[in-house]
């Protein structure tokens, strides 16, 4: 069994890595090569910790395993440790031998980040010139810096809850040598790609606030009751998601289909369009949005490239287990 401990993850995961691992399944996922297994999410009445599993096969890269983690909230304050902790163990699928544990916090931002960065270069027009960001905590800096190598963005807006962390997006933009501009929430409509990646559990983004042609990722909402946008949004656009059952239940358009303004069978999986079995979009005024709830197979498909990496670079730490 191979060891990658979080430590070694920055010096060995890419964003490129990150891309091409989630693409590929998001691809499988569509093709029913791949499947998530229910997601568990437990409050579990200590340190009032949410710890929970999210797993998955992928037949076609034959990664089998799962992501055990959660959200520690007192982690930082009292231990100086992140609040969000989680760690992937992948399984040998002919034996069912456990393969490897890799450290999984850092690698989950890249993979969520990834997972919007995919939906760009599918659905995003060509000429997109503006990218807006919604939300400046520490999922929105991995969201920028891999969006911004998509288009040939000349331009980066940002709004955020809390203005004070702004400059956490400005560092990233003018790390890409992109301007940045602060703009309030009708200033999105000058975006031709927005991502959004709160904690919120009210829309800020509203439907009007969104001009014709944009892409959205709306990337913060992976929870029964959070909310990004307005759900009338929805209504406007045409919907992906990586995965559907999870759109509907915990993700964005969990609203929308509550309030009867959609139904399941708009939603439509991002995987179809990399496969080439949906056509995208199809006019440079269509609003696409895309749902990234965030699936254990993205994981898995991070956590596999990351192990070949240190298997190559010769970092894996092998046990006897
Ligand atoms: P963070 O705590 O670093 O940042 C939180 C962000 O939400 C900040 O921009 C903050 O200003 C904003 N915010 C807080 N309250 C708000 C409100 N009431 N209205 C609008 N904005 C508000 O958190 P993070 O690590 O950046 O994570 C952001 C979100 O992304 C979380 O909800 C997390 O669960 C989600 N997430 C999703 C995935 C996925 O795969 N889809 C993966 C990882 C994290």
């Amino acid at each position: 069994m191979l060891l990658i401990p979080e430590s070694e993850i920055a010096g060995l995961m890419t964003r490129e890595a990150a891309f091409d691992a989630v693409e590929k399944v998001f691809a499988a996922m569509a093709a029913k090569d791949a499947y998530n297994f229910p997601v568990v999410r437990e409050a579990i009445g200590h340190e009032d910790a949410l710890y929970g599993f999210k797993g998955g096969f992928d037949q076609a890269g034959l990664t089998l395993g799962l992501k055990a983690g959660g959200y520690w909230p007192n982690n930082l304050e009292k231990r100086g440790l992140i609040n969000h902790q989680s760690t992937v163990f992948l399984f040998d699928p002919d034996t069912g031998k456990p393969a490897a544990m890799v450290g999984g916090n850092l690698l989950t931002a890249l993979r969520t980040a990834a997972a919007s960065s995919v939906s760009i270069k599918h659905l995003a027009r060509n000429d997109a010139k503006v990218i807006g960001m919604i939300g400046a905590g520490h999922q929105a800096t991995f969201q920028l810096r891999a969006a911004l190598e998509q288009r040939r963005f000349e331009k980066v807006i940002g709004w955020n809850y809390h203005p004070e962390m702004l400059p956490n997006l400005e560092a990233v933009a003018k790390d890409a040598g992109v301007p940045f501009d602060a703009v309030d929430l009708p200033g999105m409509r000058d975006a031709d790609v927005i991502i959004s990646i709160t904690s919120a559990f009210a829309p800020s983004l509203m439907a009007d606030h969104v001009s014709p042609g944009t892409h959205i990722a709306c990337m913060g909402t992976d929870t029964k009751g959070k909310q990004e946008v307005e759900a009338a949004l929805l209504t406007r656009a045409t919907v992906f998601t990586d995965e559907v059952a999870q759109s509907i239940s915990i993700g964005e358009a969990q609203h929308a289909v509550a309030d009867g303004l959609i139904r399941e069978e708009d939603v439509l999986q991002l995987g179809a369009v990399i496969n080439g079995t949906h056509s995208g979009r199809t006019s440079n005024d269509e609003i696409t949005l895309f749902d990234g709830t965030g699936v254990g197979l993205q994981d898995l498909a991070a956590a596999a490239a990351v192990v070949d990496l240190a298997v190559q670079r010769g970092v894996a730490i092998e046990v006897d287990f």
